[in-house]
């Protein structure tokens, strides 16, 4: 069988590597840090949406609450059993013009047909259920009450504890090269001065993935992008909510017994910057806060963190499966924001390809690389980043 290095450990790595160990693949995985302090998995908000546009995006995040609401009888083997702790809090994707709203109900029929319970609401609908919200800016919004949010960290570490315990070694050390011979790839060089040997190299390394592409001679179109999440608690209770999401990027989610707010900024430079911006939540995430509801007036904050998506500049959507002209170099890297709900299912489609030469459930076919080198853009037009 052929010997696969998968770079990067973190949920995406692991799930791969899970899948791979558990078809009877040889598997390696090189993560340097088993903290995790810098990587987006634990850093994630840990939400699983089905409001997707693109067809096997929805049906991912559907795959994706299968194994996280049944965890341990679909990810065996670990040694110690991680819970990722399912809670279904439901999703509220709100726009403000005619046409996104039409665009609501032309997704929200696809979700359907995929087996997703999706209604649309108008203000008065909204109002009645939210009364402490103001809706005056919203034309419709899509309500998808079975999405939910897991604990990030338990699922990374259950499925790399399972990947572990069905024969998957995991490596602290740093790839820092790509070996390659005849157009193929040959191994991997790595920090400690060591060198794998393989047949295929998965690269999933995140934001780091073009330092790796790099090293094999492939363009990413991916990079670094900011997310700032601010947790807070409120004076008063107010009814319970699902996550808010606004076409314009501002997230406000329930957590536990406070809020997590965000808001996507366009703006942001691209690369690492970790610098925590308090500002930001001064300036513009509490104002409007306050303008969809007068009870966030009386807030505390409580924590903030700063983490980065791997942003796919292309189109918002991962590049999965082999990479142009390196036979064997595979990527699994770019999900730009939407990585932990889909990671079970990349994984799973992963395995299929590298063990069977196909998908054989999800077709993962449209995320290719190819899309890249022909300039075809997947744009989902749901809620993105
Ligand atoms: C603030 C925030 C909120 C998010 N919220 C959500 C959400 O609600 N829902 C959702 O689905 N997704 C969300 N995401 C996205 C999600 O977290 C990521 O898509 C997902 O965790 C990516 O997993 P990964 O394994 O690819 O990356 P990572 O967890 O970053 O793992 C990559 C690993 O690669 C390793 N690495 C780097 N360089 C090398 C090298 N040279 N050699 C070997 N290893 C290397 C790193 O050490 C790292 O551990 C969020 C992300 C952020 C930042």
């Amino acid at each position: 069988m052929e010997k696969i290095v998968i770079v990067g450990g973190g949920i995406i790595g692991s799930s791969i590597a899970y899948y791979l160990a558990r078809a009877g693949a040889p598997v390696t995985v090189v993560e340097p840090d088993p903290t995790y302090e810098f990587a987006a998995t634990p850093r994630s908000v840990g939400g699983v949406r089905f409001l997707h546009d693109i067809r096997e995006n929805v049906e991912m995040s559907l795959f994706g609450r299968e194994v996280f609401t049944g965890f341990a009888a679909q990810v065996q083997g670990a040694a110690v059993a991680f819970d990722p702790a399912w809670r279904t809090v439901g999703y509220l994707y709100m726009v403000s013009d005619a046409e996104s709203a039409r665009q609501l109900e032309h997704s929200a029929a696809m979700q359907r047909a995929c087996g997703v319970e999706v209604s649309l609401l108008d203000r008065d609908a909204l109002r009645a259920r939210y009364p402490s919200f103001r809706f005056q800016d919203v034309v419709a919004a899509a309500w998808s009450p079975q999405d939910g949010q897991i604990d990030p960290h338990a699922a990374l570490m259950g499925y790399r504890r399972a990947a572990e315990g069905n024969g998957a070694v995991y490596l602290k050390d740093k790839v820092v090269g790509i070996g390659q011979g005849h157009g193929r790839v040959s191994g991997v060089a790595l920090q400690s001065g060591a060198t794998l040997n393989c047949d295929i190299v998965v690269n999933a390394a995140n934001c780091w993935a073009p330092e790796i592409c790099e090293m094999a001679g492939i363009k990413a179109p991916i990079y670094p992008m900011r997310r700032e999440q601010f947790f807070f608690k409120i004076q008063d209770p107010i009814e319970s909510i699902p996550v808010m999401r606004e076409a314009c990027g501002f997230a406000l989610r329930p957590e536990r017994d406070g809020y997590i707010v965000a808001r996507t900024r366009p703006d942001e430079k691209k690369g690492f910057n970790w610098t925590q911006d308090h500002d930001r939540f001064e300036n513009d995430l509490w104002p409007g806060l306050v303008e969809r509801s007068s009870a966030f007036e009386a807030l505390r904050l409580q924590n903030a963190w700063v983490g980065h998506y791997d942003m796919s500049e292309i189109d918002g959507n991962p590049i999965i499966g082999e990479c142009g002209a390196l036979r064997g170099f595979h990527m699994a890297a770019g999900f730009s924001g939407h990585g932990l709900q889909h990671a079970p299912a990349v994984g799973r489609g992963m395995a299929e390809l590298l063990t069977t030469g196909r998908y054989e459930t999800i077709d993962l076919g449209p995320f290719s690389y190819q899309r890249v080198i022909e300039g075809r853009p997947l744009l989902d037009k749901g809620p993105r980043a």
